[in-house]
């Protein structure tokens, strides 16, 4: 089994750090190979995804992808700045579906700015699109208008489109998904405006008829965005596009109190898969000790359930991070009275200790 480590910049190299303890004290044989990522790849070859590590991701069986980005990079050029890296990565390896579990812990319930009894024992999975939609579609630019409301003016454009097969393969990925949870799946769609979207409602409606023991139901996107917050438990497995999803998923991790807990796993057709916490580099605590690494480290799990096919590790790592939630421990960003103030190295020990 080889794993890709790619920490990137800010706390990703804290947080990753940790997760390879973890993976480290499970008896399993890895191989683990290192590189360098978004800006501290261009640092130092000029490029946030050079060809020797995006050749590493290829070849390995996982990533584990820590986060990238700097405010200090923003005023490069598009193709150079850190964050292109990620989508380089997922275009290069086809990862198409993006799972995104939203789970409360009961441990953390009083983290969330959500009622208890709205969130307590919330476990929902956004599963998104990941390849297509508006931030792929081509053309997009910006150039003089010569119709529209204000001809003669500066104006830029993206296109959203998808093909059949895009949706079809994410339709399928979700109803697989639904059968090993409640049998549900919500689509979220702009049917009512788009074009885009009543296409993608339709071709989901058709594959849906493939899995008659799931129960389907659409919903608009301005809707899921209300009732996520409303009656966020009325959802199980919820599918969207790319746009979409992504909005919504981190609408979905606030509901549990912290980004900080959130693992988030890509896959391609072959379960080949990037592996990374759902949150950014942070550049305001970096260096600072204090980052929460349990979403590295639950990435980690998903790594070892999805990709390298190790459920009962997968397992151990989760039923130790709920230990560690059980001894009160607690990093900076899910604290609250009574707990134990801990740091990144410390919280990622606990874990370790509570593996074995
Ligand atoms: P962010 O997720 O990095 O941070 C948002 C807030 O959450 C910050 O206050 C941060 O301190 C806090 N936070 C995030 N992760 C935490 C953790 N593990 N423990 C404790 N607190 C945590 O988002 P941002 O500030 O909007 O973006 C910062 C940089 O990250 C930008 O350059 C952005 O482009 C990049 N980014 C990268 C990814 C990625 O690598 N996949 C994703 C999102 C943002």
């Amino acid at each position: 089994m080889k794993i890709a480590v790619l920490p990137g910049d800010g706390i990703g190299t804290e947080i990753v750090a940790e997760a390879v303890k973890v993976l480290q004290a499970l008896d399993l044989q890895f191989e683990m190979e290192m590189a360098l990522v978004g800006g501290a790849a261009y640092d130092a070859y000029g490029h946030p995804l050079p060809d020797a590590t995006l050749q590493l991701a290829r070849q390995a069986d996982a990533v584990l992808f820590g986060a990238v980005g700097d405010w200090k990079y923003d005023t490069l050029d598009r193709p150079l700045r850190p964050e292109q890296a990620i989508l380089g990565l997922r275009k290069n390896l086809g990862l198409f579906a993006n799972f995104r579990p939203a789970i409360c812990y009961e441990q953390l319930v009083g983290a969330s700015s959500l009622k208890p009894e709205l969130i307590g024992g919330l476990d929902i999975l956004i599963i998104r699109e990941l390849t297509g939609d508006i931030y792929f579609g081509q053309p997009r630019g910006r150039r003089v208008a010569t119709d529209g409301l204000f001809p003669g003016a500066e104006e830029a454009f993206d296109t959203m489109r998808y093909s059949r097969p895009e949706i079809e393969r994410i339709a399928h990925v979700a109803f697989q998904a639904a059968r090993k949870r409640s049998h549900r799946v919500t689509s979220v769609d702009k049917a009512n405006v788009l074009e885009t979207f009543q296409f993608w409602k339709d071709v989901v409606s058709d594959i849906g008829k493939q899995y008659p023991d799931v129960a389907l139901d659409h919903m608009y996107v301005d809707n899921a965005a209300m009732q996520l917050v409303r009656e966020p438990k009325k959802f199980d497995v919820v599918v969207t596009g790319n746009m979409f999803g992504d909005i919504l998923s981190d609408e979905a991790a606030m509901l549990t109190g912290s980004i900080g807990m959130l693992p988030s796993a890509s896959l391609n057709a072959s379960n080949q898969g990037l592996y990374e916490p759902s949150h950014g580099s942070a550049p305001d605590i970096a260096g600072k000790g204090i980052a929460n690494p349990l979403a590295t480290i639950l990435s980690a799990a998903m790594m070892l359930r999805y990709s390298l096919n190790q459920e009962a590790a997968a397992q151990r790592i989760e039923a130790a991070v709920k230990t560690v939630l059980n001894q009160g421990l607690r990093t900076a960003d899910i604290f609250s009275a009574g707990m134990t103030r801990v740091g990144t190295v410390e919280m990622g020990a606990a874990v370790v200790k509570a593996l074995t």
